[in-house]
């Protein structure tokens, strides 16, 4: 590792990979992942890739008002209107690098139609879309001599002088390594492991979003989260793994604990409504009907078509003893995805100076109060490569580079954490901020958060991936709440 990069990238999801390809060979770029590469949400990506990629029966205009509906309308409307029209190019830019999108007998691409979406226009791979994405993009990055991939290495710091940053890295022994950069390109994801259940990966504890606090940068609506109403209802997994909102685009449907149909009687678009509203729908009658069970039938569409579909999905619920092709899914809303986050302008610009978010862990404006399913990927996209050319160009414009010095390594060692933390703040959070929040609850648990908060910044502990991470999730945890508090007192 060198002393000093011009880019680093925190980040091995699509937003990260497809930010550092970017680059030109001269442009020496840092690309941290603090897992394995494959870890991430992006990895875990099922359905697919909103794009307008037919304009004889789709229109941008159409895109972007879907997006917007989704979004209650709380979205910035000009980052949507540039996710749409810049969005395509960048999911053919996929196609030509090689993800092998499936394919009509013609050989243009299948498009899907996923909930909140006028038209079919999700582009996939089967249903482990984001695997494809991420296999592909690395396989490209690896091609980039330029870019120096570390693996199991983890952000713990990062420090701003005039000239970039100095980041502190926890390297895969344990031990600390300083180094620099000119620009740093945020990209670690979301924050569903502050939850106690979530279809998100374990890499998805808000570090990003907690540094960028730290050194100040503005964070909005980070407890506008997306709750996704079909997650398998696992009896004791916290990681729930997802049943895509493209099984309910081709036909099934949702039923309550005495195999009736249900979600009509909350919304006319049934099934097919926006994440949120599906929610809602399901915690409402599992109010009135006094029971969590829940299920999902896809049984009517045969098992040929099932299980060339939905072969991830087929293959995970045939672990858990269900065979979806002759059995109800047991399903549940959980934590699924963050709208909000560090906020940026249209080229992923934080209000650091030389600090840029992408991704998850960013707040384009895009989602609005709810995602609408499939703009996820298209965005971690389009504003990871724009990211790139902003960064870009301010390199050509300024070749000079002066971080100043610092060390080679910094002493990590202290008290050992306590047990605990993680697990009260995810009960915490779990209980007054779900799908119907309960605002109630929030100053007592708000409260408790930052003792914890507290003890973890004053306690002198060891800083390793445990400390770390709990001081994210601590970190979110009080943001979320303080917002929630803020929300309800305007009100
Ligand atoms: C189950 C599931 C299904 C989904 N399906 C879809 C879909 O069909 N379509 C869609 O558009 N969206 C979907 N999403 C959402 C979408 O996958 C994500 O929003 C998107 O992939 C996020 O990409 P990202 O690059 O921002 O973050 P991620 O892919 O999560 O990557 C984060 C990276 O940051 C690294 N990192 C984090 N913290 C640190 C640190 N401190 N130091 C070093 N590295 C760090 C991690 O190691 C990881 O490499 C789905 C999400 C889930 C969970």
């Amino acid at each position: 590792m060198k002393k000093q990069y011009d880019v680093l990238i925190v980040g091995s999801g699509a937003a990260g990979l497809y930010a550092a390809i970017q680059f030109p060979p001269q442009v020496e770029v840092l690309l941290l992942s603090k897992r394995e590469l494959t870890l991430s949400n992006s990895s875990l990506a099922q359905g697919g890739v909103a794009a307008v990629l037919d304009l004889q029966n789709d229109a941008y205009a159409l895109h972007v008002q879907d997006t917007l509906t989704a979004g209650k309308s709380k979205n910035n409307v000009q980052a949507v209107e540039v996710l749409v029209q810049e969005g395509p190019g960048d999911v053919l830019r996929l196609k030509e690098i090689g993800v092998d999108f499936d394919r009509e007998a013609d050989g243009t691409l299948q498009k899907t139609l996923e909930a909140g979406h006028s038209r079919h226009r999700i582009v996939h791979h089967k249903d482990s879309t984001g695997k494809a994405i991420v296999d592909t993009l690395l396989a490209e990055v690896k091609r980039h001599p330029n870019v120096t991939i570390c693996e199991n290495t983890l952000l713990y710091s990062l420090e701003k002088r005039e000239g970039g940053f100095v980041a502190g890295l926890l390297m895969p022994d344990g031990s600390s390594r300083l180094t620099s950069a000119r620009f740093c390109l945020l990209a670690t994801g979301g924050i569903g492991r502050v939850y106690q259940y979530t279809t998100n990966s374990a890499i998805a504890t808000g570090d990003g979003i907690t540094l960028a606090h730290r050194l100040g940068a503005k964070i909005r609506h980070l407890s506008w989260i997306q709750f996704h109403p079909t997650a398998f209802a696992a009896e004791n997994d916290r990681e729930r793994f997802l049943i895509s909102e493209a099984v309910r685009g081709e036909g099934a449907v949702l039923l309550n604990c005495d195999g009736e149909r249900f979600a009509e009687k909350y919304d006319p678009r049934g099934e097919l409504a926006p994440r949120d509203v599906v929610s809602n729908a399901i915690i409402l009658e599992s109010r009135f009907k006094h029971s969590e069970k829940f299920y999902l039938d896809i049984t009517h569409k045969g098992a040929a078509f099932v299980k060339n579909r939905f072969p991830m999905i087929y293959e995970n619920c045939l672990k858990e003893k269900i065979d979806i092709t002759t059995q109800w899914i047991p399903v549940f809303p959980c934590q699924h995805y963050l709208m909000g986050g560090i906020d940026v302008d249209l080229y992923a610009r934080t209000s650091i100076d030389r600090l840029y978010a992408a991704g998850e862990c960013s707040h384009t404006g895009v989602h609005g109060a709810n995602r609408l399913a499939s703009n996820s990927l298209l965005e971690a996209l389009v504003f990871s490569r724009r990211a790139a050319e902003d960064i870009l160009k301010r390199l050509q414009e300024d070749p000079s580079a002066d971080i100043g010095e610092f060390p080679d390594s910094e002493d990590l060692s202290g008290a050992p954490l306590p047990h605990g933390h993680r697990t009260e703040i995810r009960r915490l959070i779990q209980d007054c901020h779900f799908v119907i929040p309960e605002p109630d609850k929030v100053p007592e648990s708000l409260q408790r958060i930052r003792e914890i908060l507290d003890d973890l910044e004053t306690g002198g502990y060891e800083v390793n991936r445990d400390f770390v991470e709990a001081r994210s999730l601590a970190t979110v945890a009080a943001i979320i709440l303080e917002e929630v508090m803020e929300e309800h007192d305007a009100e």
